[in-house]
């Protein structure tokens, strides 16, 4: 299955200007393909005499975490959605924000059934009434596809019509926030709530409500299908499981790349082709900007949930960029500082002015250290979710290792 790529744009620029705003679609699984090769029949049994608790037993047991980013035990959720009383809904996060994050795009655009009987499963465990898929629009050919697999489903009776509700972002950063993305769902602006109550408990309407990333319920079929084995025999550095990096920046070969979670940056550049012909490896991002920057002399750290908390950091989405001698640890936190700033929702002044003044304050040339430490402080105490308190990483991580440049 051929994924779009740059040999497709004449394709897509003449169909928009033939007036299909919804031009390509991957070269993808379809249904017929799907179920020739025993597709749905695992969610078939499981409806006719499944216990869900078995299904969670299985889950937890594979070690699966939230790939969204926040690495919450996938089981655990369905626990916490199922002591609240029905009706309940599931919303799948489709956003895929996090810049240098392609990895539920790879494979929305190859197996999409994958994910919609894993995503019928979870449905399946917590009772949900309804499921909302919440899909970037920056994926119009995902979109186009996810619409006629949809459509296949209910035809195939394998869904109630309208069961599964195919719902568009309009382009806001913030709305990958899981409560930003109810409130968008609901048709309000997408602001994050305050928490309590959690989404397990008030979550799409009032209801409770299940909320996974993509990635995560493609996961969730491929336990059932195959056993948690398909992660947990899986073990490197101590670490057990897989990861699906995105990679970009100066490698070689660019692209998603499932390694065991006990990676290090030296074997997902490795993985990756190696650096480009001529550049040198100098730092590295781990997971989305918010994650902040490593130098490459951090190069033994498994790039897993947990690990990299102890230097300041997280794996996030799993999101590797990679610079090279020839780039600046401090540019690169500008660009990142530059984009929070605009995709702040600036609900609470702490990240909404914070951002801004962080900017100001990067672009002179030798940074004021001791004022920069207060504002970040302040972001991270008293902003209301995890942009304004993330925000700060690249600034104190380039204040920390590349001091030098500043
Ligand atoms: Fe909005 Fe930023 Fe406050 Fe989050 S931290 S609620 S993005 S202003």
């Amino acid at each position: 299955h051929k994924p779009l790529g740059h040999a497709d744009v004449p394709k897509i620029k003449a169909a928009i200007a033939a007036g299909d705003t919804h031009p390509v679609m991957p070269d993808h699984q379809g249904l017929a393909d799907y179920v020739a090769g025993d597709g749905y029949e695992t969610l078939k049994a499981l409806r006719a005499q499944g216990d869900w608790e078995e299904v969670q037993a299985e889950v937890l047991a594979s070690g699966l975490r939230g790939l969204g980013g926040a690495g919450f035990p996938s089981g655990k959720k369905w626990g916490f959605v199922r002591a609240n009383p029905g009706p309940r809904y599931l919303a799948v996060n489709g956003d895929e924000g996090e810049p240098g994050t392609f990895k539920d795009r790879y494979y929305l655009e190859r197996h999409p059934h994958i994910f919609l009987e894993g995503m019928l499963i979870a449905a399946w465990a917590v009772e949900a009434e309804r499921c909302f898929i919440y899909m970037r629009d920056e994926y119009p050919g995902i979109l186009k596809a996810l619409r006629q697999e949809i459509a296949a489903l209910e035809q195939a009776g394998i869904v109630e019509p309208g069961y599964i509700d195919l719902r568009r972002g309009a382009g806001a950063y913030i709305c990958g926030e899981e409560s930003a993305m109810i409130e968008s769902i609901e048709g309000k602006r997408g602001i994050p709530r305050h928490r309590p109550p959690f989404v397990a408990q008030v979550g799409v309407f009032g209801r409770p409500t299940l909320v996974h990333n993509i990635e995560t319920l493609y996961w969730v079929c491929k336990i059932c299908r195959e056993g948690p084995e398909v992660l947990n025999s899986v073990e490197l550095n101590g670490r057990k499981g897989l990861r699906s990096y995105s990679v970009s920046g100066r490698v070689a070969k660019p692209g998603v790349y499932l390694l065991p979670a006990g990676s290090t940056i030296d074997d997902v550049i490795a993985a990756a082709g190696g650096m480009v012909e001529g550049h040198q490896f100098k730092a590295y991002q781990p997971g989305g900007p918010s994650s902040g920057l490593l130098p490459a002399s951090m190069n033994d750290i498994p790039l897993d949930f947990d690990t990299l908390q102890p230097h300041g950091t997280f794996i996030g989405s799993a999101a590797v960029v990679v610079l090279s001698d020839q780039d600046k640890a401090r540019d690169a936190a500008l660009n990142m500082l530059r984009f929070f700033e605009d995709e702040s929702c600036g609900q609470c002044t702490p990240c909404r002015a914070g951002c801004e003044k962080a900017v100001k304050l990067m672009q002179a040339e030798h940074w004021n250290a001791p004022l920069l430490e207060e504002l970040c402080q302040t972001m991270a105490d008293a902003s209301i979710c995890g942009l304004g308190q993330a925000a700060p990483n690249p600034i104190r991580m380039v204040l920390k290792h590349f001091a030098g440049e500043v």
